[in-house]
């Protein structure tokens, strides 16, 4: 559906544009390869993974709101796995997310791109002293946030009035990946945070075990969805310029080796003769450090970053 989609939205080239690179605006982009009529192109300064010509923001947005493929992502994938996916994602999220929380006062939190919500109500659970905001563009998402009695602002964060310097906390996850321009959406938060709040953002490292290694046949490089994949050096790079401090850049992802022996097994990719020794003979001890060794040394495609605006600025 989403190759369908993507043909009827962008194959008139006068919809997509020309950019430099989202992490370091470097101009001189390498050619990498092409993916359902997109091209993604690397950076040779910072490394940096993204389509280049990507669609205008405008036709992006009409995407994201009104081709089949999106509106059977909302309505029926999202509906039916909701609660499997607070069990396995929203509440350890929550739980991370509260150990970083270092103060027994009130703290205004705000999710980019809520969703059903489910974020917020899993750390409200944990937390007396939330004052929770989902910030979500979709009516209908924003319309389910309502009924758990969250302040709601309906808009895509860059769009935001009157709530400058407003927040202790924002947390941005698997958003950064389908930004037209990732700078604008980092000036936003960095805006509404308060002096010494934080930002808390997750997406996909391009320079991760299992993208690097199935690179175009990887199912997260995935256009028109997925249009930047930065790597823990470059969005620290992008937090810096917008005048965030990194605090923490992780890459906690679990999934790399399951997701390379997969694709072995199921004959999609040919690996070379050393990791199909490994998917074939490894102990599961062995398969199991390999992962803990991928995620220890931030190689793993799942990255986690949390960025500080300065006190004083
Ligand atoms: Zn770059």
């Amino acid at each position: 559906m989403v190759r369908e989609d993507a043909l009827a939205y962008f194959s008139d080239p006068g919809r997509c544009e020309e950019i430099n690179c989202p992490a370091c605006s470097c101009d001189q982009t390498v050619f990498e390869f092409e993916k359902f009529g997109f091209n993604y192109h690397s950076c040779p300064d910072c490394g940096t993974l993204f389509v280049n010509p990507r669609p205008k923001l405008v036709f992006l947005e009409d995407f994201y709101v009104n081709s089949p493929s999106s509106r059977f992502w909302a309505e029926e994938f999202f509906k039916p796995v909701a609660e499997a996916r607070r069990e396995k994602i929203f509440r350890p999220r929550a739980k991370h997310f509260n150990n970083l929380i270092t103060t027994d006062d009130e703290i205004t939190v705000g999710d980019i791109g809520a969703g059903y919500g489910l974020f917020l109500e899993e750390l409200s659970k944990l937390r007396k002293n939330v004052r929770p905001f989902a910030i979500e563009p979709s009516p209908e998402m924003a319309a389910i946030c309502k009924t758990k009695n969250f302040e709601v602002l309906e808009s895509i964060i860059e769009k935001i009035e009157g709530y400058d310097s407003s927040f202790d906390f924002l947390c941005s996850f698997e958003l950064f990946e389908h930004l037209h321009t990732p700078a604008t959406m980092l000036t936003a938060a960095f805006k509404l945070l308060k002096p010494g709040g934080s930002l808390l953002l997750t997406t996909l490292n391009g320079k991760g075990f299992d993208i690097q290694l199935l690179w175009e046949k990887s199912k997260s490089v995935f256009p028109p969805h997925h249009l930047n994949f930065c790597s823990p050096d470059s969005l620290s790079l992008l937090l810096n310029k917008v005048g965030f401090e990194v605090l923490e850049a992780e890459t906690p992802g679990v999934l790399d080796w399951d997701i390379i022996e997969g694709n072995i097994k199921r004959d999609q990719f040919s690996a070379d003769r050393f990791w199909n020794s490994i998917a074939d003979h490894a102990s599961i001890e062995c398969k199991q450090d390999l992962q803990s060794w991928i995620t220890k040394h931030k190689l793993s495609s799942h990255m986690r970053l949390v960025a500080r605006k300065p006190i004083q600025s």
